[in-house]
């Protein structure tokens, strides 16, 4: 959609490091790591953010949200766990106007967030 970043990176128009993709989702390592494992997990489709979701998107929620855990298990967080984070917004955060969960990993993590 338009010069949407994520957008382009699922269309392939913009390198990534790609971890997973099918039809509908892609996984693919931050390019400024906040922790060892760091990765995004994002619907190919143009959504803005999780405040736009309606009940018809639960099932694609549903993929996201379990493809990221499946992919934090296998990339080694099983044991130690993650932070699986959705930042929407200015106030949350959101700097990528295209939904995606983040997946931390990999070392100990504070809490609250600043
Ligand atoms: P947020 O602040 O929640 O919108 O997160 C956006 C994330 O996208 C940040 O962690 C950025 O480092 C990451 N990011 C921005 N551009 C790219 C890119 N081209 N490839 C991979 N990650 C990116």
């Amino acid at each position: 959609m338009g010069d949407c970043i994520f957008c382009g990176i699922a269309e392939g128009a913009i390198p990534s490091k790609k971890i997973f993709e099918d039809d509908e989702t892609l996984a693919f390592h931050d390019l400024a790591p906040k922790a060892p494992v760091h990765f995004l997990v994002i619907p190919k489709r143009h959504i803005r953010n999780i405040m736009e979701c309606g009940a018809e998107d639960g099932v694609l929620l549903g993929k996201l949200l379990l493809r990221a855990q499946g992919l934090a298990r296998e990339l080694g967080c099983g044991e130690g766990g993650a932070r699986f984070v959705i930042n929407c917004k200015s106030d949350g955060g959101q700097t990528v106007d295209h939904l995606h969960i983040h997946v931390l990993g990999g070392r100990g993590l504070g809490w609250p967030p600043g």
